[in-house]
C-alpha cells in the first residue's frame, strides 16, 4: 500500500516536487544528527494547493506527515518518529515574499521563506522585521511560527507570536483555512491564529502568513562590555532599561570563556577589546543620534556603581557585525565537543542570578567534572543553558548520571517558576520531560484540541505533547 501511495504523491507533485534515498538524507535527521527517522519520501510541494493535495492523500491512506522548514530547530521535532509509514513535508520550495505593504507595516510571505528574506524585503521598503537570531539565514517562517520562536529582540519586540497578523493553514484533513488577515484589531471570538503558533506541525501545516513590520530604526548601536559584578546583573538591567527606555532592543549576556574559544576558532572574529572577564554584555540601543550619548551615560553609571569595569562601543557598521557575529558564534555546540546536556529555559528575570549559581551546584554535586554554561536573552529571562559531562555515551555510569544531572535541573527550573523548554519548542527531546511543566487539566485539554484537528493522529505524532505514545498518554488521563 505504501508503494502506492508514494506512486500516487511522485505523481501529483511532479518530478521537482520530491526527493527520497540520498537526496533525501539531510531531511530525514536534524542539522546535529542527534535524531534520525525513517521516510517513504520527501514531498517539496509549490503551493498551498499541492499542499492540501498532499495532505489529503495522506489522511485517506493513514500516512503520517512531518512538516520541515530549515530543520533548524535542535529538538528533533521536525525528523520523523516512529515506525507508521510517513512522509517529511518541506515548505522549501514555497520560499517567495508575496507582499511588502509599508503603510499596513506588514509582509506576506510562504511558510518556506527564510527569515533573512523577510528582513531583506523589509528593508528595501524602510521598515524592520523583529524576529532575529543565530539560525535566520536557513530557520524559515513557518518554523518560527510553529516554534514561536524567540531571538535576539524580544525584549523589545515580543516573540514570534508578538508578530503574526494571521496565517493560511492546511488542515489535517486537507482544508485550507485562509487566516491571511492584516488586522490589528479583531473581537470576533477565538482567535484561531494562536492554536497554530507553537503548535509544532500538530494541528496543520502553516503555508502562509502576514507578519507585522516595525519601522526601521535609524541606527543600531551596540557596546560591548565586562561586568563587574554578575550578582548585580539585574541591577545592570534595569540601569540600561531606565536610560535606554524604547532604545533598548537587546541585552545579552555571554560568558568570557565562549569568547575566547570563538575567536580562537573562527579568523573572522576580531576580539572587540583586550579585557578579560568572566562575563560580558551586550547591550543595543537603537534610535537617533543620541543613542550614542545614551550608551555613554549608561556606562559612566555602572562604571560608577561597579556594574561594569570596560567597554568597547561599536563606531561603524564593520565593528557593529563584528559584535553580532561574535555573539552568533557563541553556541557551545560550534566549539566544544562531547556529550552536551541542553536546555532553552526561562525563568523569572530577577531570578536568572541565583538560578545560575544553583544550576552549577546541582549539576557539580552529581557530577564534579560538569561543565556549565549559559548565555542567552537576559531582558526576557531566557537562557541557552547547557551541561558537559565527562564520560562516554553509551557506558551505563554515564548514562545515568546525565539522566540524573537533566531531571536535578528540570526540577530546579521549576522550582524557579521556570520553563523547560522556552524556544525551539519540544520537539522529541522535551517530549517525556515536559510532563512535569503542567497539570493534568492543562495536558487534557491540549489532547483535546489535537484530537478534534486530527483524529487519525497523522500529524508530526510523537512530537510536542501526544497522548498516543509512549509514557504522555497517562499525562492526559
Ligand atoms: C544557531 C542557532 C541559533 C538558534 N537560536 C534561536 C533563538 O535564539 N531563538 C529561538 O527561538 N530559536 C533559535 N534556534 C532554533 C530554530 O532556529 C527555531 O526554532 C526556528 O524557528 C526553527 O525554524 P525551522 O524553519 O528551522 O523549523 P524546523 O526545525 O524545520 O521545524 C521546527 C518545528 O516546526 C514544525 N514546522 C516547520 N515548518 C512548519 C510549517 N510550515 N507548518 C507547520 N509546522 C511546521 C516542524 O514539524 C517542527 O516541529 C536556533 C537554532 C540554531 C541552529
Amino acid at each position: 500500500m505504501s508503494n502506492e501511495a508514494v506512486a500516487e504523491l511522485k505523481e501529483l507533485l511532479g518530478p521537482r516536487g520530491w526527493l527520497e534515498g540520498e537526496d533525501a538524507a539531510t531531511y530525514v535527521a536534524d542539522i546535529r544528527g542527534a535524531y534520525r527517522g525513517v521516510a517513504l519520501l520527501v514531498a517539496r510541494p509549490a503551493s498551498t494547493e499541492e499542499v492540501a493535495a498532499v495532505v489529503r492523500l495522506c489522511n485517506r491512506r493513514g500516512i503520517v506527515i512531518v512538516p520541515q522548514g530549515g530543520n533548524t530547530g535542535l529538538c528533533g521535532g521536525a525528523v520523523p518518529r516512529g515506525d507508521r509509514p510517513c512522509i517529511i513535508l518541506s515548505l522549501a520550495r514555497m520560499n517567495r515574499v508575496i507582499s511588502v505593504d509599508p503603510l499596513r507595516y506588514s509582509v506576506t510571505a510562504e511558510a518556506g521563506c527564510i527569515v533573512q528574506s523577510i528582513h531583506d524585503a523589509a528593508a528595501d521598503v524602510d521598515r524592520a522585521f523583529a524576529l532575529d537570531w543565530g539560525a535566520r539565514g536557513s530557520a524559515t517562517i513557518g518554523g518560527a511560527i510553529s516554534t514561536n520562536a524567540g531571538g535576539m529582540n524580544v525584549l523589545r519586540f515580543g516573540n514570534t507570536r508578538d508578530q503574526v497578523l494571521g496565517v493560511e493553514v492546511v488542515l489535517p484533513d486537507g482544508r485550507v483555512w485562509n487566516g491571511l488577515r492584516a488586522l490589528r484589531k479583531d473581537s470576533s471570538g477565538y482567535d484561531l491564529k494562536h492554536l497554530f503558533i507553537g503548535a509544532e506541525g500538530t494541528l496543520g501545516i502553516v503555508t502562509r502568513a502576514v507578519m507585522r513590520l516595525h519601522p526601521r530604526p535609524p541606527r543600531d548601536q551596540t557596546m560591548y562590555a565586562s561586568v563587574g559584578d554578575v550578582s548585580r546583573l539585574m541591577e545592570l538591567f534595569a540601569l540600561a532599561r531606565s536610560i535606554g527606555d524604547a532604545n533598548l532592543t537587546a541585552f545579552e549576556l555571554i560568558p568570557g570563556h565562549m569568547v575566547d574559544r570563538a575567536i580562537a576558532k573562527y579568523p573572522s572574529l576580531t576580539r572587540p577589546m583586550e579585557t578579560r572577564a568572566e562575563w560580558f554584555v551586550l547591550v543595543r540601543f537603537s534610535g537617533r543620534d543620541e543613542i550614542t550619548e545614551k550608551l555613554e551615560t549608561f556606562f559612566g553609571e555602572a562604571v560608577e556603581r561597579g556594574l561594569l569595569t570596560d567597554a568597547a562601543l561599536a563606531q561603524n557598521m564593520a565593528q557593529e557585525q563584528n559584535l553580532w557575529n561574535l555573539r552568533d558564534e557563541i553556541p557551545p555546540l560550534k566549539l566544544m565537543t562531547g556529550k552536551m546536556l541542553k536546555w532553552d529555559a526561562s525563568v523569572p528575570i530577577d531570578r536568572i542570578v541565583p538560578f545560575l549559581a544553583e544550576c552549577e551546584q546541582r549539576a557539580r554535586a552529581i557530577h564534579a567534572p560538569s561543565k556549565v554554561i549559559a548565555f542567552g536573552h537576559v531582558g526576557d529571562g531566557n537562557l541557552h543553558m547547557s551541561i558537559w559531562p565527562e564520560g562516554k555515551p553509551g557506558d551505563p555510569v554515564f548514562d545515568k548520571l546525565c539522566k540524573d544531572i537533566v531531571s536535578a535541573i528540570d526540577d530546579l527550573i521549576w522550582s524557579y517558576g521556570g520553563s523547560i523548554c522556552a524556544e525551539h519548542g519540544v520537539g522529541v527531546e522535551n517530549f517525556e520531560r515536559v510532563r512535569g511543566q503542567k497539570t493534568p487539566l492543562e495536558f487534557g485539554m491540549m489532547a483535546s484540541i489535537r484530537a478534534l484537528f486530527d483524529p487519525k493522529g497523522i500529524m508530526n505524532p510523537g512530537k510536542m505533547f501526544d497522548p498516543a505514545y509512549g509514557e504522555a498518554r497517562d499525562a492526559a488521563e
